[in-house]
């Protein structure tokens, strides 16, 4: 068996796997897509140290930082299921889509989230065209233009609020009649000047001009017209889902499908962990999911000592 068992490969898994190695215990991980949602980034400019790097180029660093260690990569699998241990300090069995049972004395669970979108013409075709959903990592590309931000959730109001600083202009759209967002929120976003705010707007189309975002049109539902904005970029902000699906009934989640953790990354079930996008820590960062890990993984070691192993 393992002493930790790293599920997901992004930056969360591949920075436990790490420190795990380093302790000289046996680690594996097991990963659908070793570098997780980096590999569909494209600059990263807010990972400290790092001023400027590319998506892929980051995964594959990632990767061979995890190889340099002792660590057993099993690539593109994936784990269908988790059974706690049966006794404290057991071993906890990760059972994976091919059949193959895994047992390991502690797991890191990092399986990361993936954006909702809107699924509408042009958004895929656009994506970092002009399409995001990131404020944080691309709001400073936007600087001096006109944005969309779609969700008056408190995300998509947050992200309004915090691009309307940065950009020329912020169009919110919201498809229900009235934001969802904290009243604080909202009365912080209409007293900006460079916002304008549409409710009742179903977004329909991304439009572009074949290599970036031009606008988008939208449908008013209180008259069933449609209409144009001019836009240079397109911030989706309708919920980010966690790879979390196959752990109900089994860990603890939230309301929204997040792992719950506690500030040593340990979860509802004895000797497991988690860490990154798919838990409840706040802010879905590389560098925040990536310090997550490394909780984690020291969260895993610190149970092993504890329980007797190694
Ligand atoms: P992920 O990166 O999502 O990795 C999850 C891993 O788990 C993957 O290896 C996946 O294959 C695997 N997995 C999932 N389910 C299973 C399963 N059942 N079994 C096995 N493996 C599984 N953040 C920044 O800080 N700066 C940026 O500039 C930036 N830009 C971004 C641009 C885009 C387009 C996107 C989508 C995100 C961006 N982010 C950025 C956010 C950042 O990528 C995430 O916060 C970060 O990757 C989260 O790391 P993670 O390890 O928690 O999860």
């Amino acid at each position: 068996p393992f002493d930790v068992l790293v599920v997901g490969g992004g930056p969360a898994g591949a920075t436990a796997a790490i420190y795990a190695a380093r302790k000289g215990i046996r680690t594996g991980v097991v990963a659908e897509r070793f570098g997780g949602q980096v590999l569909d980034t494209m600059g990263i400019e807010n990972f400290s140290s790092v001023p400027y790097t590319e998506g892929p180029k980051f995964a594959a660093a990632l990767e061979n930082h995890t190889r340099q260690y002792d660590v057993d990569i099993m690539n593109t699998q994936k784990a269908a299921k988790l059974t706690p241990a049966p006794t404290e300090g057991g071993l906890v069995e990760v059972e994976l889509e091919s059949g193959a049972r895994l047992l390991s004395r502690t797991v890191v669970l990092a399986t990361g989230a993936r954006w909702r979108s809107m699924n509408v013409p042009g958004e895929q075709e656009y994506r970092n065209k002009g399409v995001t959903y990131c404020p944080h990592c691309d709001g400073p590309l936007f600087k001096g233009k006109r944005v969309a931000v779609i969700g008056g959730g408190n995300s998509g109001v947050e992200a309004a609020i915090d691009l309307a600083g940065v950009v020329a202009h912020v169009t919110l759209i919201e498809f229900d009649s009235v934001l969802r967002a904290d009243e604080v929120l909202q009365s912080k976003l209409r007293s900006l000047p460079n916002v304008d705010i549409i409710v009742s707007a179903l977004t329909t189309e991304v439009l572009g001009d074949g290599s970036k975002v031009t606008g988008l049109t939208y449908t008013d539902r209180t008259t069933d017209e449609s209409r144009k904005l001019d836009l240079d970029g397109v911030f989706v902000q309708i919920g980010l889902l966690p790879n979390t699906d196959w752990l109900k009934g089994t860990v603890e989640l939230s309301p929204r499908g997040e792992i719950v953790v506690d500030d040593h990354g340990r979860t509802s079930v004895p000797g497991v962990f988690a860490a990154g996008d798919c838990t409840t820590v706040p802010y879905k960062q590389i560098i925040v999911s990536a310090g997550a890990g490394a909780t984690a993984a020291l969260g895993a070691f610190d149970h092993l000592i504890r329980t007797g192993t190694p």
